[in-house]
């Protein structure tokens, strides 16, 4: 599908994108770390959210700053900004997530000049009762800091257009994605996954022209589609920087029909309630959406997600995706582990870097593991 070209072309250098919007100078650019970032915000200032991603090129700058047993999303992401990669960006906002963003943030504020530097400072446990209240406060703080930081005023209208806005394009990549989980051969997991990824640093303009389109050719597509073959499974963890991971799953007879993951349905999970103070409803948001490993939300909650998200999709297994040195997803995963292996759904478990192991060597695992469900 020609249509998909533009995603992949973004999804594989977004930081190209990136100068190219700078150099069209439309908006100020204010890159920002992990899906608990709220780009409402950002767009309401009339700044264009970009999500910062690792960038796989060699660690050299970032090794005087971090130790290597930093997750590589953390180093390739400084590595970037101190080589300039990311000049074109106006500012950085840091949610408090997990150390590693925690501490890049630190050394972000100290080493790489030329754009502002914000932290959003968020609750940790998010089904306590001050939660809500909490997580509001820090976004009305947040709010006033941008506004302060890209000299605006942020209105309620223009907050509501831009909860409205990321609502339809999360619809939007939602129904693309469901389309592909009821039949898997429609789309390439590829595919899928630069949808995604480029969504979040694309213009919400060009989105919003692009996506409904893709839905289109997808319909036409699905009246003529085979009976998929490819066993299903989901993949569940953090960052994957990978879109070579779909390709060789299916090579191996997989198909990705759904993930927990934060390049995939991390990012468009949970709309924001458009009748409810806006400020309220982003918060409520990230409350209820499905946790991550770097926010507490109940002791069994991420596992109970993922066996009722396999169940939900009908999938035969699940594969974790982390990144080497992830803290948060590797102190998750035992007791995941445990309570998939006790549903009986088979997984397996694959540590990556920014640079993937031999393509042989997890053709041969993703093969072993397929064949076996
Ligand atoms: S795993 Fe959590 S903290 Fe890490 S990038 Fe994803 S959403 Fe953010
Ligand atoms: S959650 Fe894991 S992968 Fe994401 S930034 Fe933190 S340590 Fe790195």
């Amino acid at each position: 599908m020609t249509l998909l070209a533009e995603f992949h072309d973004i999804a594989c250098n977004p930081a190209a994108y990136g100068k190219k919007l700078k150099k069209a100078g439309n908006r100020k650019i204010v890159g920002y770390f992990c899906s608990y970032a709220p780009e409402e915000l950002i767009y309401a200032a009339g700044a264009h959210p970009f999500r910062i991603f690792g960038t796989g090129e060699n660690i050299q700058l970032a090794d005087a700053h971090f130790q290597a047993y930093c997750c590589s999303l953390v180093r390739g992401s400084l590595e970037a900004a101190l080589v300039g990669r990311f000049d074109f960006l106006d500012g950085v906002v840091f949610p408090h997530t997990c150390d590693s963003i925690q501490r890049l943030s630190d050394i972000w504020r100290m080493n790489v000049k030329g754009s502002f530097h914000l932290d959003v400072v968020l609750p940790v446990k998010l089904d306590t009762p001050s939660a809500k209240d909490y997580m509001t406060d820090v976004l009305t703080r947040c709010k006033s800091d941008l506004e302060v930081k890209l000299g605006t005023t942020i209105s309620d209208e223009n907050l509501k257009k831009a909860l409205r806005t990321y609502n339809q394009i999360r619809k939007y990549i939602r129904e693309i994605y469901e389309m592909k989980s009821a039949d898997p051969d429609i789309l390439r997991g590829a595919d899928i996954y630069a949808i995604i990824k480029a969504s979040m640093v694309m213009e919400c303009d060009r989105l919003l022209t692009l996506l409904p389109l893709v839905l289109e050719e997808l319909k036409k597509k699905n009246n003529i589609a085979e009976p998929p073959e490819g066993k299903r499974v989901i993949l569940a963890g953090g960052i994957c920087n990978h879109p070579d991971i779909y390709r060789i799953i299916e090579e191996a007879g997989g198909a990705v029909v759904w993930d927990d993951l934060c390049t995939g349905s991390r990012y468009f999970e949970n709309l924001t309630e458009e009748s409810k103070d806006p400020l309220t409803a982003l918060a409520l948001r990230y409350l209820t959406r499905p946790v991550c490993p770097a926010k507490h939300a109940g002791l069994f909650t991420r596992a109970e997600y993922i066996v009722k998200t396999a169940r939900e999709r009908n999938a035969q297994g699940v594969i974790f995706l982390f990144l080497k040195f992830c803290d948060p997803h590797s102190f998750d995963y035992p007791y995941i582990k445990e309570i998939l292996d006790r549903e009986g759904i088979p997984n397996i478990k694959l540590e990556v870097e920014d640079q993937l192991p031999s393509e042989g060597q997890l053709q041969t695992r993703f093969e072993t593991f397929i064949h076996m469900l």
